[in-house]
């Protein structure tokens, strides 16, 4: 792929409204998803279609998309922590991916500007092992309202496992967020699916209605159909970290979504041996690639009664009173946090906090933090990057 400009397309609607940014390619091995927001741009140039908002197309990794490359010296969809986006402007080290993050972020500032009302990101991903599509959120009341636009499978708790994710990042600040594996990395049907996702994704955000274009009504029955009778709504319970010293080697055959049993073997590494699943869940994101530090992660169908509960209990804002309970406190200097003692609260587990709206923060041995995800019912007053 030849150097992409940074800004893949922009197009404005006639009536003011929420700004929805797509990104492709934060890693550069895929390309997908630069390819189908080239697609979406043709159509909405040549339609002109009659529009809320504006969608606004952009590059991630360019270098990396040029040398067909996961990332050129470190992984850019892992460097969102927000001591390193503090320092970004001024930061030397010699990365390549220190360049690209400083260049995404002032093309994203530019873009944000000075817009008031939601904004909305979409991340578009694939992945080295085969599957059908799906889409990961952080667990926000407004997240799932987005999530409800698409008819595939939807994850939550995935941000929990991986420290500097951009999706995270933007979430924390207040955006409408949503990412989108497409497929497998080279699989013809990945463009089509990252097209159907924005098509979607303007459908959700208000800028489209359903009728408004041949491919916005399509977009819908092409994933529903790639859904087929998975579940809509899955957790995350479990990642399998590696490290490059790990020689790690994921046994062939495993896709997005395969069902694994209790004590099944799914990969090898000389180092730890046989690799076995704790229990029987799905497998998603097996690594079939050199590069990465996730092996695999393991997912549990979530009952849509769990999310009626917990829409209930966030709204009553329960989670005010939490430290009430014996074991339960609030954290000195981190608004927002909780730790409990599982010494004393003996029936806490991180799955009744996220309930309330908390995101796992650290576990210790006898305690763990919590903390409540800030932007879960209702949005911040601007959006500053
Ligand atoms: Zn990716």
């Amino acid at each position: 792929m030849s150097r992409q400009p940074r800004i893949l397309g922009r197009y404005d609607g006639q009536e003011g409204g929420p700004l929805l940014l797509c990104l492709g390619g934060i890693h550069g091995n895929e390309p997908a998803g630069v390819h189908a927001l080239q697609r979406v741009f043709e159509v909405l140039r040549k339609t002109q279609p009659k529009m809320r908002g504006t969608i606004v197309g952009l590059a991630g990794n360019l270098r990396a998309l040029e040398a067909k490359t996961r990332y050129l010296d470190r992984d850019l969809n892992r460097a969102w922590l927000p001591d390193r986006v503090a320092q970004i402007a001024t930061l030397e080290d010699g990365c390549a991916e220190t360049l690209e993050q400083r260049e995404l972020l002032d093309a994203m500032r530019n873009v944000v500007g000075t817009h008031h009302g939601e904004i909305y990101f979409l991340d578009l991903h694939t992945s080295s092992a085969e599957g059908e599509p799906f889409a990961c959120i952080g667990d926000t009341i407004r997240n799932r309202k987005f999530a409800r636009s698409f008819p595939v499978p939807v994850i939550l708790g995935l941000e929990e496992q991986l420290e500097g994710a951009l999706l995270e990042h933007l979430n924390n600040l207040g955006f409408i967020t949503m990412g989108f594996e497409g497929g497998e990395h080279h699989s013809n049907s990945a463009v089509g699916f990252h097209e159907a996702a924005i098509w979607r994704a303007l459908v959700g955000a208000g800028c489209l209605d359903d009728e408004t274009l041949t491919e916005t009504r399509h977009a819908t029955a092409i994933l529903k159909k790639s859904r087929g009778d998975l579940p809509q709504w899955l957790g995350i319970r479990y990642r399998h970290a590696i490290t490059d010293e790990d020689n790690f080697q994921m046994r062939p055959g495993y896709r997005n979504f395969s069902q694994v049993s209790k004590g099944e073997i799914v990969a090898d590494a000389p180092a730890q041996g046989e690799i076995k699943t704790y229990y029987r869940s799905r497998i998603l994101l097996p690594l079939y690639q050199g590069k990465g530090n996730d092996g695999f992660f393991l997912a549990l169908d979530v009952a849509p009664a769990w999310l009626t509960l917990s829409r209930w209990m966030r709204r009553m804002r329960l989670d005010r009173i939490v430290h009430w309970l014996p074991g339960v406190s609030r954290v000195k200097d981190e608004p927002g946090a909780i730790r409990v003692n599982l010494k004393v609260a003996r029936w806490a587990t991180v799955e009744i906090f996220h309930l309330l709206g908390f995101r796992k923060r650290r576990i210790h041995g006898d305690y763990f933090i919590v903390r409540r995800r800030k932007f879960d019912l209702k949005g911040p007053e601007r959006t500053n990057l």
